[in-house]
């Protein structure tokens, strides 16, 4: 059976899951078509990020059996090393609240294969772990460790590995197509944050600012980055501005 073949409820993408739940929590009507309960489940969850923590903490709310979360990467220091990192954020364990509320954490998991019932229903999730070292040019490498292959219970898996980059259709794609939108090498909107155009886009008129500039990021960022890009097209209408940056 290919992925395809698997139920859409039970392996599905987290955004999927959270949007339907979230709708629902908004008392916004969505058929039970398009509602994926963790109720009663063995969740997986692919991917260690702030996607991840909410498919964790909506799972607990669902009633989940148990939940399990896996990253690939290698389980960060329980403690920075400001030294090293200073002045930039430190990479260390971080807890949220929603894996506070219950979930099994797994580091250096590499998702190899699924069981499936036959009937749609994803029963496994085959995995082997992985190790990272850097290589002579200090890049790091991936490699599986041997004799490491092992398996969760799984009866429904959340895909939240990462976001690659805004999706190219719609609005962006008629940009790009159209008026020749610049996008840069991660695909996302191309414009820079500082100096005279700042949040200026290649096409005049068109301006980028938070996730559809910088890529998938943190809320912070997109306030910081919306208020100066409203500045930037007041001056661009009005010839100067009093809007803060
Ligand atoms: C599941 C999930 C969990 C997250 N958790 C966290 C977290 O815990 N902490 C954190 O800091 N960040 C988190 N983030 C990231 C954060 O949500 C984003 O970085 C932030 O929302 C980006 O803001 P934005 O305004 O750039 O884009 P968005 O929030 O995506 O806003 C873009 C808006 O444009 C609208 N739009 C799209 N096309 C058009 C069009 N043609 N015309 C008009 N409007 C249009 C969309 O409907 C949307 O409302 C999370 C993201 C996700 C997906």
């Amino acid at each position: 059976m290919r992925l395809a073949e698997l139920d859409a409820s039970a392996l599905t993408f987290a955004m999927d899951f959270l949007r339907a739940n979230s709708k629902r929590v908004q008392g916004v009507s969505v058929p039970d078509e398009d509602f994926i309960s963790a109720h009663d489940k063995h969740v997986i969850v692919i991917g260690g990020g702030d996607t991840g923590s909410d498919c964790i903490g909506t799972s607990n709310r669902h009633g989940a059996k148990s939940i399990t979360q896996i990253e690939i990467l290698d389980k960060p220091p329980e403690k920075e090393d400001k030294g090293l990192t200073w002045p930039n954020w430190p990479n260390k364990l971080r807890t949220s609240s929603s894996q506070e509320e219950g979930c099994d954490r797994h580091w250096n998991v590499l998702t190899k294969s699924f069981e499936h019932d036959g009937e749609g229903n994803v029963s496994a999730l085959n995995y082997v772990l992985v190790r990272w070292d850097k290589d002579e040019d200090g890049r790091w490498q991936m490699s599986e460790v041997p004799g490491s292959e092992a398996q969760f219970k799984a009866d429904l898996v959340l895909l939240a590995m990462g976001f690659v980059h805004p999706v190219h259709e719609g609005m962006l794609a008629e940009l790009k197509e159209a008026k020749g939108l610049e996008l840069d090498a991660r695909g996302n909107v191309k414009g820079s944050t500082e100096g005279p155009k700042a949040y200026y886009t290649n096409v005049d008129g068109v301006f980028a600012a938070g996730d559809m500039r910088r890529g998938q990021s943190l809320v912070v960022w997109a306030i910081r980055e919306g208020r100066q890009c409203a500045r930037a097209v007041d001056e661009w209408l009005m010839g100067s501005s009093d809007l803060p940056r």
